[in-house]
């Protein structure tokens, strides 16, 4: 069996797999054999997943010290938790998009302010006190995987890292989360993505609180399908992501994304038509009755393509006692 990663490597890109305590599974860090040494995130903060880390590094041939610039892909934690240490024992620089900067400094307030912010959200849109309340408790122990860090040099959208053998352009694809960043060798026609484009599952919209202090609720699918056409438009032959296996392909699998967000968007109008429904409900009715862990992702999930619905000026808000639902407009 030919190993998937093996063209990466073949251009000094390693992939190392870490465990994660999450749904998702393992987390791809990516390291180039490049000058500086360069780490692309680090996984989360758990003392396994450090210790897989520095033996991933040292079958490489490298020591965890050795490492001299760390690049963040955006701001979960499962790619976080763990730059912090890893900058603090190999003396490396960290680098992070400006807009990930203020979270990345100050990791445990602002999740907080995420979470206070999503509680809020989840009642709106109908989600039971009880739930809401289970997820946040599981949410704030699951804060342990994260970790602050400090960023010693700031990227911009259209910034090139320059690297001995390579350069890699810097572009924020925002929609999965605000922070996405992804980094194309233009040379070489490879993408490194993270969790931007999976190939196997579909990334997850996530609704964050905006912190450019507008209000209302972000429009995260719309953001990410805007973010998509611009990768669509990219000419790459291989993309790294964040999860998973790489994609050789990435036009016909955006291609296949905007199709299923299109399908589910008709889906959800056809639910809405029978009679206005909650954004729980929705979700309900899409995936029965939804673990505590996932409801937020539903949450998610569900608004994002009733945003395309608004957008379209085929539904409308209604909103009764403080719970939101949607109606169909003929
Ligand atoms: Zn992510």
């Amino acid at each position: 069996m030919s190993d998937p990663f093996a063209r990466a490597a073949a251009a000094g890109i390693h992939r190392l797999a870490i465990p994660t305590p999450f749904a998702v599974g393992r987390v791809n860090v990516y390291l180039i054999e490049d000058d500086p040494l360069t780490l692309f995130d680090a996984g989360p903060n758990s003392g396994t997943s450090f210790d897989e880390l520095q033996r991933g590094l040292e079958s490489l041939g490298h020591a965890l010290e050795d490492i001299e610039l760390l690049v963040l892909t955006h701001q979960h934690i499962d790619h976080l938790g763990l730059v912090g240490l890893v900058a603090s024992r190999s003396g490396a620089e960290v680098a992070a998009l400006d807009a990930a900067v203020p979270f990345v400094e100050r990791f445990t307030e602002e999740a907080q302010a995420d979470d206070d912010f999503a509680r809020d959200l989840m009642l709106r849109h109908g989600i039971p006190e009880d739930v809401v309340s289970a997820l946040q408790a599981v949410s704030s122990a699951f804060r342990a995987w994260g970790a602050r860090a400090d960023v010693t040099r700031v990227l911009h959208h259209g910034d090139r890292l320059q690297l001995r053998d390579r350069a890699l352009d810097v572009f924020h694809r925002p929609g999965h989360s605000p922070t996405d960043t992804v980094f194309l060798d233009a040379e070489r026609r490879i993408l490194i993505a993270a969790d931007h484009l999976l190939a196997q599952i579909s990334s997850n919209p996530l609704i964050t609180r905006p912190r450019d202090g507008s209000i209302g609720r972000p429009r995260a699918l719309m953001t990410y399908l805007d973010s998509l056409r611009a990768t669509h438009e990219m000419e790459v032959e291989l993309v790294l992501p964040g999860h998973g296996d790489p994609i050789t392909d990435h036009r016909a699998l955006i291609d296949e994304r905007f199709r299923m967000h299109r399908r589910r968007a008709e889906k959800l109008h056809g639910l809405i038509e029978e009679r206005p429904r909650s954004a729980y409900e929705l979700a309900q009715a899409l995936w029965g009755n939804i673990a505590v862990t996932q409801a937020y992702l539903t949450l998610s999930e569900v608004l994002g393509h009733t945003d395309i619905l608004l957008d379209e000026g085929r539904a409308r808000e209604v909103e009764d006692s403080g719970v939101v639902r949607f109606d169909a407009v003929a």
